[in-house]
């Protein structure tokens, strides 16, 4: 139906196209109104006028200016109407762009949110509550949240040519440790970025393992796993909420990007890969997942109000859980907090040898589109936007080859 109309509609146009000068088609409008037919006859009965000598052009300059006719468009003639510019007639010339014209200044965007992104599938992976499914709508397939993709959405690849993350502790335990913002400092005025994937302050696996030593049964065990949260938020939300202040310096418009962003590594760096989802180290996990991304939440509120985060976690060990039900559970866990997990494509095991060379070594193949595993393969593979996994605490062994990395531009 809709198809017919149109044809039948624009006839009268295609017709009056192929029979009149140029100018007159100027004037057809683009939608024909009522009168076209009217029109279209009287335009036709002018066509001979073409016939008269060149010299008088009657059609275009009638002999009695008072007289109008749909001929007369000589734009000198201010008694004639303005042109037909509608953009949307396709019979009108494109408007002249004028590339000397200074653009309009494009609004900066800070890298590292969600302002950037533009397709709906990636905004879906942060979204609290959007249910993203499993890979390729199959549902034996992988859960998409779950799945450690090698990409992060919000982080274009920099200049220097990877993504840097830092996993576990964001406040050194021990002197000879890194602190995050050490790392900070040292990248920051770099121009240079830092992700972090962050568990809860002065806990670890060995505190669940106390928790348990000390309370029987569910219910004391999450009790008991609460209060020791809890004591720990406001030095958490404090570590987060210093680094992701930090800015690096103004571009040449005088434009700061942010220097880190914070992430959920879990909050006692449990290996979750032989969880079962009725266990209470499952439920364990689950609750320091859940304050992690609270105390992220209150964090950015405080130092970013308007900043829409992008949520990523990465799984301790990167190691998943085995178990369908448990991958069922977590699947869900996840899509109510909006958070995907993310995995590494550069990994130079910093926290076993933390040596500075094999920290470049990483970052070299990073640089050309390679990916890097010391103990399995060496150079392997391809990667277009690689991610760096290094360990915060190993920072001050390591720095120097990042940092050579990062300034071999
Ligand atoms: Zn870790």
């Amino acid at each position: 139906m809709k198809n017919t109309f149109l044809l039948t509609k624009n006839l009268p146009i295609l017709a009056l196209s192929l029979t009149l000068p140029s100018v007159a088609l100027a004037q057809t409008p683009a939608t024909p109104t009522p009168t076209l037919p009217a029109t279209a006859e009287k335009l036709t009965e002018q066509a001979p006028a073409k016939a008269v000598p060149v010299e008088t052009p009657a059609a275009v300059t009638p002999a009695t200016p008072a007289v109008e006719t749909k001929a007369d468009l000589d734009p000198t003639n201010p008694d004639n109407p303005a042109p037909d510019l509608d953009p949307t007639n396709p019979d009108n010339p494109a408007p002249v762009v004028d590339p000397t014209a200074p653009e309009e200044p494009k609004p900066f965007i800070p890298t590292g949110g969600m302002a950037a992104l533009t397709e709906q599938a990636e905004i879906d992976l942060f979204t609290v509550g959007k249910d993203v499914g499993n890979t390729h709508d199959k549902a034996s397939n992988p859960y998409r949240r779950l799945v450690q993709r090698t990409i992060m959405q919000t982080e274009p690849k920099p200049e220097y040519g990877f993504t840097l993350t830092f996993d576990d502790q964001l406040i050194a335990e021990e002197p000879t440790w890194g602190n995050a913002t050490d790392i900070a400092k040292d990248l920051a005025p770099l121009g240079a970025r830092a992700i972090f994937f962050a568990n809860v302050p002065k806990v670890s696996a060995k505190t669940v393992d106390t928790i348990f030593a000390e309370n029987r049964g569910t219910e004391a065990r999450l009790k008991a796993t609460t209060a020791i949260l809890e004591s720990r938020r406001i030095e958490f939300i404090r570590a987060i909420r210093t680094l992701i202040r930090i800015k690096c310096p103004a571009d040449a418009d005088g434009n700061q990007e942010y220097a880190c962003e914070v992430y959920n590594h879990t909050a006692f760096h449990m290996n979750m890969r032989n969880f079962t989802v009725d266990s209470d180290q499952y439920k364990i996990s689950i609750m320091g997942i859940e304050f992690i991304e609270a105390c992220i939440n209150h964090a950015y509120k405080a130092e970013r109000p308007d900043w829409e985060r992008a949520r990523y976690f990465r799984f301790p060990f990167l190691a998943s859980p085995r178990n369908r039900e448990t991958q069922t559970a977590l699947n869900a866990v996840f899509t109510k907090l909006g958070l995907v997990s993310v995995g590494e494509t550069q990994d130079s095991k910093d926290y076993e040898n933390e040596s500075p060379t094999k920290a470049y070594d990483a970052l070299a193949a990073a640089k050309s589109g390679r990916r890097y595993n010391p103990k399995e393969k060496g150079v392997f593979g391809r990667t277009e936007k690689p991610i760096a996994l290094f360990h915060t605490k190993t920072w001050p062994n390591i720095k120097s080859g990042v940092v050579k990395a990062i300034q071999e531009k």
